[in-house]
């Protein structure tokens, strides 16, 4: 099969062909019509985050059909060991021998692969292949970061990216205000939140009409996060949603002061999954994709680290 492959860390990936992986017990062999892109892609190609397995087939955005024609997405959680504490707590996000796909185990960037079929999702036949793909990590992510972000009106989302366009258009669904935070100066992105149901964009260093009651970092980028405790109110949290951050800069305690919080989001329970894949089609959210075929990978990957596409970069082998 043709894939698409990450040989070894800070370099670019490498277009190859590889034997067909063969379905264990308790596996599907997929045949895979789209994979998105996710910043944890190109954290592991970037050596951002450590690499367990090389070579690897990144992606984990998969949406690929079975051998009887069944249409299913498989996300970043790809195995849990099922009894340790974690799991054993309804954490399965959390679990101690967790194994991810396109980390740990061969992943979507390929025309072919094979998955644990308990840890394999529904995709909702609103969305075609290549507009469901970016739900598997950066929609199902986002929403368990907007759980986490509570019930409060006023959500601030910094880092306008795949997760945070879809997130918005489910925030607003809920009937919240969304500020959208974008670098300084890009006009581009913020006026494409403000069609998603975003009531105001700006710069990341501004300061929103009014206090936010949480806010979701998306962005990579450590100085976000006093940046957002300094606009929230008393009792607002900021979630932090991706694998890897820069440091975060010392803050005065008046940030923090009044029962702010800041919590990270690691990973995802099925549970997460099935109940983000429920919602979807009622909002309904909608994907901004710009689609790359499986050689592509690497443009798609140096696309995204530049910021030159809106949405989710989907590869489609
Ligand atoms: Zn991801
Ligand atoms: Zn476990």
């Amino acid at each position: 099969m043709r894939a698409t492959i990450l040989e070894r860390q800070g370099q670019a990936l490498r277009s190859v062909t590889l034997p067909e992986p063969e379905a264990q017990d308790g596996q599907l062999l997929l045949r895979i019509s789209a994979c998105g892109v996710c910043r944890t892609d190109l954290h592991l190609r970037d050596r951002e985050i450590e690499a367990t397995k090389l070579p690897v087939v990144l992606g984990h955005q998969i949406v690929g059909r079975g051998e009887d024609g069944r249409r299913v997405g498989v996300p970043w959680l790809g195995w849990t060991d099922g009894d340790c504490r974690y799991c054993a707590s309804g954490r399965e996000n959390l679990c101690v021998n967790a194994r991810f796909t396109g980390r740990d185990i061969d992943g979507g960037f390929a025309e072919l692969t094979v998955a644990d079929e308990r840890f394999c999702l529904p995709v909702p036949d609103e969305l075609s292949d290549h507009e469901a793909a970016p739900l598997l990590c950066g929609g199902l992510i986002g929403y368990r970061a907007l759980t986490l972000a509570g019930d409060g009106e006023r959500l601030g989302l910094y880092g306008f990216g795949s997760a945070a366009h879809m997130i918005c258009q489910v925030a607003a669904f809920q009937g919240r205000k969304v500020f959208a935070f974008t670098r300084a100066d890009d006009e581009r992105t913020q006026a494409f939140a403000l069609s998603l149901g975003a009531v105001w964009a700006g710069g990341s260093e501004q300061q929103p009409p009014e206090p936010l009651d949480a806010a979701i970092i998306f962005a990579p980028a450590g100085e976000l996060v006093p940046q957002a405790l300094r606009v929230l109110a008393p009792g607002g949290v900021v979630v932090c949603a991706g694998i890897h951050m820069s440091d975060i800069p010392s803050f005065p305690y008046e940030y923090l002061y009044g029962e702010r919080l800041i919590r990270s989001v690691a990973n995802l329970t099925r549970r997460d999954g099935e109940e983000f894949l429920a919602l979807a089609p009622k909002v309904p959210v909608r994907t901004t994709i710009t689609l790359y075929e499986l050689e592509r990978a690497e443009d798609a990957l140096a696309d995204l680290r530049s910021g030159r596409f809106e949405g989710t970069a989907v590869i489609v082998p």
